[in-house]
C-alpha cells in the first residue's frame, strides 16, 4: 500500500490457516513476506486430501464455520474463497436422538434475542421448565448478572447449577452446542469463554448462522492462499522447520531452519502450536517469557470418513444433522453415498482401535437412523486428530499468551493465544490479524 510498508519484512512461522492468513494479510499490505512451514504441506490442522480407501478427496476433519467469523471472512476474500462458502438463511439445525426422536432447532428471521427466544419455544425436545431455565442462562449472560471475574473463576457445569439448567436441557441443548464449539465438555469449558460465544453466537446481529464449507479445506483455504501469496512474490518454504530464535537485548534479529539457513527480517510471527513454542527457544528464554504455555493441554477429535454401497440420498436429505445421547455428535453428508461422523470431545474414543471406532459409529448411525440398517459401509477411513484443540477449561485462561512479546519485533499467532475464541478457525484468524495490527502500527512508528 504505502512505500514504507514496501520496505517492511516480515517472517512467518508455520503455515496453518493463522500463519497463512497472517502472510496474506501482510502480502496484501505490501510487505516482504517469508512463510516457513515444517511439513511438506501447508494447513496444518485444515486441510484435505485425496484417500485411497475411500476412493475420493476428503477433509482431514469436517470443518464448519458461522456468520461471526468476520476475520476468517476478511481472509477468505482477500484469497478469493468467500463464494465457497454456504451461509444459512437462518440458524437451522435437525437433531435426531438415540431413539430416532427428530427435532428441529429453527430461529425464525427476527432480531437477537428474539429469533434465539422463539426458536427455544418452538424446540420441541424440551419441556417448558427447561426452556425457562435456558432463556434464564441467556438473560444471565446478556445482562450481565454474573461479573467476569465470577465466570472466569468457574467452568461452565458450575454456571449451569447456578441458573437450574436441567440434565435434559443439557444433554438435549447445551451439550451439542458446547462440544462441537469448544471441542469439550461443559466441565472442561470455562464460563467465561462460554459467555463470549454465547454473546457473538447468539445474541450478535446475524451471529448465530452456520455456515458450511462448499469445497474441501484445502481448495478452500490453503492453495487459494499459496496462489495470493505466489503472486505477491512472498517466499513459501515448505520441509523446513524453524529451529532457532536468535536475539538480543529483547529483539529477534534471525531465525535459523532447519537446514541451516539463516532468515532475517524486521517483524517476525510465530503461529505454530502451543507444544511446539517451546522448540523455538533456548530453555531459559522460553521458561523466562512463556512458562505460562505449559498449562495448556490437548483434546482430540475423531473423524470417520464412511462410503456406503449406494445413495443415501432417500434416507438422508440434509447437508448435517446433530446426534443427541450418542458419542457421535454430527453427521455430514458429503456426497450421495459418502458421509463424515464426527466424534469431538473424544479423548476416550481416541484410545480405541479404528475397527471398534467404526463399528460402534455405524451402531449409533443405525440407532439413530434404523434405516442405514439396509446400508453396507463399503469403506471406512478412520482420522484421530489427538490435539485438535487445546481444552477451553477455566485454568486455560491464564495460560493463553498475548500477541504481543517482550521481544519488540516478535509475535505470537495460533488459535491458542489470548483471543477470548475457542479454538477455531476464526480465533486463528483472529490472532494474526491482532499481530498484524500490532505490526504495521510499528512499522509506521518506526518510518514516522
Ligand atoms: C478435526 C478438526 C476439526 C475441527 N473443526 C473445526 C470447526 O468445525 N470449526 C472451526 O472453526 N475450527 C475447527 N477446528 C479447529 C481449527 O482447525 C484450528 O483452530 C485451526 O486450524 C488452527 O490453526 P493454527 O494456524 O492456529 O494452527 P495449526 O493449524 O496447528 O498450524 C500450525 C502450523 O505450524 C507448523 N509448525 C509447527 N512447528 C513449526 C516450526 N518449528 N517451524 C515451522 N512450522 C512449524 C505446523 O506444521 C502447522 O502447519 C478443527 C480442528 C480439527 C483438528
Amino acid at each position: 500500500m504505502t512505500r514504507a510498508n514496501h520496505e517492511k519484512s516480515v517472517t512467518v512461522i508455520g503455515g496453518g490457516v493463522s500463519g497463512l492468513s497472517a502472510a496474506v494479510f501482510f502480502a496484501k499490505e505490501n510487505f516482504k513476506v517469508t512463510l516457513v512451514e515444517a511439513s511438506p504441506k501447508l494447513g496444518g490442522r485444515t486441510y484435505s486430501f485425496f484417500d485411497n480407501i475411500i476412493g475420493a478427496e476428503i477433509d482431514n476433519g469436517q470443518h464448519i464455520l458461522a456468520s461471526w467469523y468476520h476475520n476468517t471472512f476478511e481472509f477468505l476474500k482477500i484469497i478469493g474463497s468467500y463464494d465457497k462458502l454456504t451461509f444459512q438463511k437462518q440458524l437451522e439445525v435437525k437433531f435426531i436422538d438415540d431413539s430416532a426422536k427428530e427435532y428441529l432447532f429453527k430461529c425464525p428471521k427476527l432480531p437477537p434475542p428474539f429469533h434465539l427466544l422463539s426458536g427455544i419455544m418452538r424446540y420441541k425436545a424440551l419441556r417448558f421448565k427447561d426452556k425457562k431455565a435456558l432463556v434464564k442462562l441467556i438473560n444471565t449472560i446478556n445482562r450481565g448478572r454474573i461479573s467476569e471475574d465470577k465466570l472466569r473463576a468457574i467452568n461452565t457445569n458450575e454456571l449451569f447449577k447456578i441458573t437450574g439448567q436441567s440434565e435434559r436441557l443439557s444433554n438435549y441443548f447445551w451439550k451439542p452446542f458446547i462440544i462441537a464449539v469448544f471441542n469439550a465438555k461443559p466441565e472442561n469449558t470455562s464460563a467465561y469463554l462460554f459467555s463470549q460465544i454465547i454473546k457473538a453466537g447468539f445474541l450478535e446481529k446475524n451471529g448465530s448462522k452456520l455456515v458450511l464449507p462448499n469445497e474441501f479445506l484445502s481448495k478452500l483455504f490453503v492453495d487459494p492462499a499459496f496462489v495470493y501469496l505466489k503472486n505477491k512474490n512472498s517466499n513459501v518454504i515448505t520441509n523446513n522447520r524453524v529451529a532457532k530464535i536468535n536475539f538480543e537485548d529483547r529483539i529477534v534479529n534471525s531465525l535459523i531452519i532447519e537446514d541451516n539457513t539463516k532468515i532475517r527480517s524486521d517483524f517476525y510471527i510465530s503461529a505454530v502450536p502451543f507444544f511446539e513454542l517451546k522448540n523455538l527457544f533456548e530453555k531459559d528464554a522460553y521458561d523466562s517469557n512463556f512458562k505460562q504455555v505449559e498449562g495448556l493441554k490437548s483434546s482430540p477429535i475423531v473423524n470417520i470418513h464412511l462410503k456406503f454401497d449406494k445413495s443415501i440420498d432417500n434416507i438422508f436429505n440434509k447437508r448435517f444433522a446433530g446426534l443427541l445421547n450418542t458419542q457421535v455428535q454430527w453427521i455430514f453428508k458429503v456426497k450421495s453415498d459418502q458421509m463424515c461422523l464426527v466424534i469431538s470431545a473424544a479423548k476416550e474414543v481416541s484410545e480405541l482401535d479404528k475397527n471398534e471406532i467404526v463399528k460402534f459409529a455405524q451402531n449409533e448411525l443405525e440407532m439413530c437412523i434404523p434405516e442405514f440398517k439396509n446400508f453396507k459401509i463399503i469403506a471406512s477411513r478412520v482420522i484421530k486428530e489427538m490435539r485438535a484443540t487445546f481444552v477451553p477449561d477455566k485454568n486455560s485462561l491464564s495460560c493463553r499468551p498475548k500477541n504481543a512479546t517482550k521481544f519488540k519485533n516478535f509475535f505470537i499467532a495460533g488459535d491458542w493465544t489470548n483471543t477470548g475464541l475457542p479454538a477455531t478457525i476464526e480465533g486463528a484468524v483472529k490472532s494474526s490479524k491482532q499481530c498484524v495490527n500490532y505490526i504495521l502500527s510499528a512499522a509506521k512508528n518506526l518510518t514516522e
